[in-house]
């Protein structure tokens, strides 16, 4: 059988090392990868400039696309356009801030209903886990959501209450039963009730990040080791922030308890002392916080205690961020980057000695992974999707607002200066993005368990 096209490279970014390859593909599947030279039988033959890596589509699990019901703030056209054009080939959409959240079957249809012919990229979908919704788990997983989702504390939406310990009795049971992945964000109210707060600087940064402390999600962390240990449910750690939790982390994994982290881009590229006054476009929960803790978060990296580096992309309307006042207390918290992860992380990481390897296990096969993709996305070998970019690692860009697909703009990246520029993106064998614009019409996929 003939391929129906060929993407061959000088450097191709497999399982542990980078090599000259082709990979063949049929059918929007890698039907094999083999040398350079072995090229013939090709419908189609894309010889790749020696500027370019290719490497997998990136797989990004924590999204927020906030529809059906709030679109205005971003949206399944506009989110997945932005992943494309940012080389994320698979994005996992939350369960909350869409009206309705992801928590009964039938929200789950409206969910499924609001994305149907409007995705670019390959999707799947997170429920959620909500006081008194146990029995919607087992029907939620059938219908194909990859996992479930719960607050420790307010999560900023009414429709979406945070769980207590006690309704975590109820439901843990049941997603041991079910070998379901709960994901947790982990802050405890307790250490946020009782941070001194001094509302009179409410546009000083320093003011926001004591309101959030590491104690909150220690404390918040300690429990979910704790419970997972008792009930022996899989349990990951979202948007890990305090770095002062990995010891611990790193122990419970030792201990043969089922948990997993995750980190995000901005965690490991700002400094709570460099942000500004007013900049309430850095405000996320749990907060960026020192230098010092963020080379911690990459010690925790390094040494696979934190498994993988996903946006948490979490946009709003502009308006909402509250710029004019500048109020951290008030504006809402949550950064836009899913379009920007990959050279976010490179710029980062290429600073501290780590290759191209490391950064598909931190933003393709770690990811899939975690929502039992493991198979078919995440890497570039035989049998996989051809989910495949071709990028440049070595070009720096200044990101300007006009270059976001993301529906709203604002962002604490716009005027950085970052490492490496996504030329193209294939995905299941498909150029969907060449560079410049996102080509029609939408051809992802619902990822249903
Ligand atoms: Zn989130």
């Amino acid at each position: 059988m003939n391929d129906d096209l060929i993407i061959r490279a000088r450097r191709v970014v497999l399982e542990d090392h980078v090599a000259p390859a082709s990979i063949h593909i049929r059918d929007g599947r890698i039907t094999s990868v083999r040398s350079f030279d072995q090229v013939d039988n090709a419908g189609e033959l894309i010889d790749v400039n020696n500027e370019s890596v290719v490497m997998p589509g990136l797989v990004d699990t924590h999204v927020h696309i906030n529809s059906p019901g709030r679109t205005e703030w971003e949206g399944f056209e506009t989110a997945t356009r932005a992943a494309a054009a940012g080389g994320v080939t698979t994005l996992i959409d939350m369960p909350l801030n869409s009206i309705p959240p992801t928590t009964t079957t039938r929200r789950f249809e409206a969910k499924l209903a609001a994305a149907k012919s409007n995705c670019y990229v390959d999707i799947g979908f997170w429920g959620g886990v909500v006081p008194g919704n146990t029995r919607e788990l087992a029907l939620l997983k059938r219908e194909g959501v990859v996992g479930f989702k719960c607050f420790l504390v307010p999560s900023g939406v009414d429709e979406f209450p945070h769980v207590t310990e006690q309704d975590l009795r109820e439901a843990m049971p049941e997603l041991t039963r079910l070998d379901a992945l709960l994901i947790v964000h982990a802050e405890l109210p307790g250490p946020i009730e009782t941070a001194a707060l001094n509302k009179d600087a409410a546009d000083k940064y320093s003011t926001f990040l004591s309101s959030r402390p590491k104690k909150a999600e220690n404390d918040a962390i300690a429990l979910m080791v704790r419970l997972s240990r008792e009930f022996g449910t899989r349990v990951h750690i979202v948007h890990l922030s305090s770095a002062e939790a990995i010891p611990m982390i790193r122990e419970a994994q030792a201990d043969g308890v089922k948990i997993t982290a995750e980190t995000c881009p901005h965690y490991l590229h700002f400094a709570a002392e460099e942000i500004p006054a007013g900049a309430t476009e850095f405000k996320c929960c749990p907060p960026i916080r020192e230098a010092q803790n963020r080379e911690e978060l990459w010690s925790g990296l390094q040494d696979g205690t934190i498994g993988f580096v996903v946006s948490d992309h979490s946009p709003c309307t502009a308006s909402m961020k509250l710029r004019d006042t500048g109020n951290f207390l008030e504006a809402w918290g949550g950064i836009a980057s899913l379009q920007l992860r990959l050279p976010i992380v490179w710029t980062e990481a290429q600073k501290r000695g780590y290759g191209l390897s490391d950064l598909v296990k931190w933003l393709c096969s770690g990811p899939a992974k975690q929502v039992g993709l493991q198979k078919p996305k995440g890497r570039i070998a035989e049998g996989f999707d051809a989910d495949i970019i071709l990028w440049n690692p070595e070009e720096r860009f200044d990101v300007e607002a006009s270059n976001l697909f993301h529906r709203h703009k604002i962002s604490p990246y716009v005027g950085e200066n970052l490492s490496g520029v996504v030329r193209k993106t294939f995905l299941r064998g498909r150029k969907i993005y060449d560079g410049r614009e996102v080509e029609e019409p939408p051809g992802g996929m619902f990822l249903l368990n």
